[in-house]
């Protein structure tokens, strides 16, 4: 970016524009949708609306100093059942519907809190407490959601706590429902499917700061609510903000199909890993006649690649899921509830709906693969895909979430990867240069920006938003490129049906007036995580923030000696790499640490410095201090609120010293 103070003059005019009303382009693009909508079938307010036994506390959940962790007021404007022309008129229907919230009972024994998070919480009634599964994002809602049932329900503890999946929204409110004594104590029991402590850390902590920042845009949670905002996260409104904790399962699934009884209700526990997160399963309880597809069923089209990144999701696994459930469950069912969005009722309706979510998933994944295999790209497929007429006419098909395009490309990537096979583009300038060739080609930035007014006046918003943000790497400082393109992308996420995208243009849109988001710097990661962490991942992750370029030239053998629990752990730093091994070190050591595991978290959370450590003996360090501080110094540290619109600085100035 650059440092002149007469070029960051028009970024702070631009600043004071807010977001623009519909066009005219939008507005008839809403009015083509909903010739094609499925408008008139309104069955899932009444499904979502079913049992409802009391509303949620209208004052949100706020922390003890008053932060709020959740509140659906900002939500108001959703009161209007017509869409404005500013959001897509699907979505609005979809945004209302996750606004139909609450205490709800599904059948006897069975209750489910929906709205309090992104996610629900399904309450069962054992014979001698109270079986959760998934106990949302955070303490406080999670508290909460229990105190709403407990305000209606008898007053029994909680023996059992299930979490479908490794999705931090499913098990991060556990500590507000349970305490962890009681588990190590045996009182209470928490079950999850094999892999469930490795997937639900590993993604959080490896790739952590850039997914972070990333679901900034897939959640839009910095933006305003409103008809020109945030309208919804397609599986709830957003994620709560509060304390974010997990207890480790002391009962894994590790068969295909476990069956037993909990707490004195029969469960039929199947795995469905690699699809929707890489450790999950549905629970069948056939005497309760009740099917939990937990995430694997929506009211919409799921990721198959989140814009948050992940590593792709098997379509084709995901789909034979989907129909195993129906074959082995929907005779023996009268409910199908999931851990999102509301239930579907009757044994039929549901042997249908999880017929159709397979052929959505199935008929994505083969189509994508017939045309991959006559030799077309994955863009090309996705501009040309169009689900058959029976499918688009089922709102659980729609794109409210992931996005039909986002999947199509999603399979090609699985299947080939990025690289789509012509060799120009094997090795393409990198994105800033290839721009300034491409503007330059073009005539420059005038002449660009002149024919960019004309097409954004055309409603050509695709192509605006592409050629602008080029522009805008070229010269970050030029408001007018960021102007058109942040109005380009508006529109953009006025006509998309996906809340995802929606939010993603309009983060974008945001950021282009005003700058990236100032956030501290540190690791993406709460306590509980941290603690989880096994010291082999947390090594792992040191590795990760070690600066190879910078550290190529020394050689080092570190010994970290741990006490609570005892462990040895010998890190060698060569060749720009750090490796390490749980083992007592043979090579000649040149420093020796000893600190407890508390210690390290601590450092980890960044409550305490080596430095500190170092000074009040929480660690003891044999040999050279200067040789293991200068480790140190080679440890990047990351900034979340990383530029994404605009250039970041040089590679070349994250590998030098400063
Ligand atoms: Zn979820």
């Amino acid at each position: 970016m650059t440092s002149d103070t007469t070029a960051l003059k028009p970024e702070k005019n631009l600043a004071t524009e807010g977001p623009q009303p519909a066009s005219m382009h939008t507005r008839a693009c809403q009015a083509a949708q909903r010739l094609h909508l499925p408008l008139h079938d309104d069955r899932a307010f009444d499904d979502a609306r079913r049992g409802l036994v009391a509303p949620l506390p209208p004052e949100g959940v706020l922390r003890p100093n008053g932060r709020p962790v959740w509140n659906l007021q900002a939500y108001g404007f959703l009161a209007h059942e017509q869409a404005p022309d500013s959001v897509h008129p699907g979505l609005w229907r979809h945004a209302r519907l996750n606004m139909v919230t609450g205490l709800f009972k599904v059948c006897d024994r069975v209750y489910q809190v929906r709205g309090m998070d992104l996610a629900n919480m399904t309450i069962l009634e054992g014979d001698t407490g109270l079986i959760i599964i998934d106990p949302l994002t955070s303490t406080q809602v999670a508290a909460a959601a229990l105190a709403l049932y407990h305000h209606h329900r008898p007053q029994r503890p909680v023996v059992a706590v299930v979490y479908t999946h490794s999705h931090v929204d499913h098990f991060g409110g556990v500590r507000g429902v349970i305490d962890e004594a009681d588990v190590i104590a045996g009182r209470v029991q928490v079950i999850a499917p094999v892999g469930f402590m490795d997937d639900a850390i590993s993604e959080t902590v490896m790739a952590g700061n850039a997914m972070t920042r990333r679901a900034l845009f897939q959640y839009g949670a910095l933006l305003p609510r409103g008809e020109l905002g945030q309208v919804d996260a397609g599986l709830g409104k957003a994620v709560s903000a509060g304390t974010v904790t997990l207890i480790a399962p002391n009962r894994l699934i590790t068969q295909p199909v476990e069956s037993f009884e909990v707490d004195g209700i029969e469960c039929v526990f199947e795995l469905t890993p690699g699809a929707e997160a890489p450790a999950e399963m549905i629970i069948h309880h056939p005497g309760l006649r009740v099917l939990n597809m937990a995430e694997i069923t929506s009211h919409n089209f799921h990721n198959l690649l989140p814009l948050r990144g992940a590593q792709v999701r098997d379509a084709r696994a995901w789909a034979s899921y989907l129909v195993g459930a129906r074959q082995r469950y929907a005779a023996h069912s009268d409910v199908l509830i999931a851990q999102h969005h509301w239930p579907v009722w009757g044994s039929q309706s549901m042997g249908e709906y999880l017929l159709r979510q397979h052929d959505l998933y199935k008929f994505v994944h083969d189509q994508t693969l017939r045309l991959m295999n006559h030799g077309h790209t994955g863009g090309d497929i996705a501009e040309a895909i169009r689900l058959p007429e029976a499918l688009q006419q089922d709102w659980s098909t729609h794109s409210f979430y992931g996005h039909l395009k986002h999947n199509v490309k999603a399979v090609y990537q699985r299947y080939l990867g990025a690289y789509e096979g012509h060799p120009a583009f094997l090795d393409p300038l990198p994105r800033e240069a290839q721009a300034r060739k491409t503007i330059d080609y073009m005539g420059g930035v005038d002449v660009v920006l002149s024919k960019a007014r004309a097409d954004l006046a055309a409603g050509e918003y695709r192509w605006v938003a592409d050629v602008c943000a080029r522009i805008v790497w070229v010269d970050p400082s030029c408001a007018e490129a960021r102007r058109l393109c942040a109005q380009a992308m508006e529109q953009l996420g006025y006509q998309t049906e996906s809340s995802t995208w929606r939010n993603a243009y309009l983060q974008g849109a945001r950021e282009l007036r005003h700058g990236p988001p100032r956030l501290a710097s540190g690791m993406a990661a709460s306590r509980d995580m941290i603690r989880a962490l096994p010291l082999s991942h947390y090594f792992d992750y040191l590795a990760m923030r070690l600066n190879g370029p910078r550290a190529a030239r020394l050689r080092l053998v570190m010994h970290w000696l741990f006490s609570e629990p005892n462990a040895s752990h010998v890190l060698t730093l060569s060749n720009g790499v750090l490796r390490h091994a749980c083992e007592e070190p043979v090579d000649k050591v040149d420093v020796q640490l000893r600190l407890s595991r508390a210690t390290l978290d601590d450092i980890s959370l960044e409550q305490l410095s080596f430095a500190d450590a170092l000074d009040s003996g929480r660690i003891q360090l044999q040999g050279p201090r200067e040789i293991f501080e200068e480790f140190l110094m080679l440890l990047d540290t990351f900034d979340r609120g990383f530029a994404v619109l605009e250039p970041l600085p040089p590679i070349s100035s994250f590998q030098l010293p400063e």
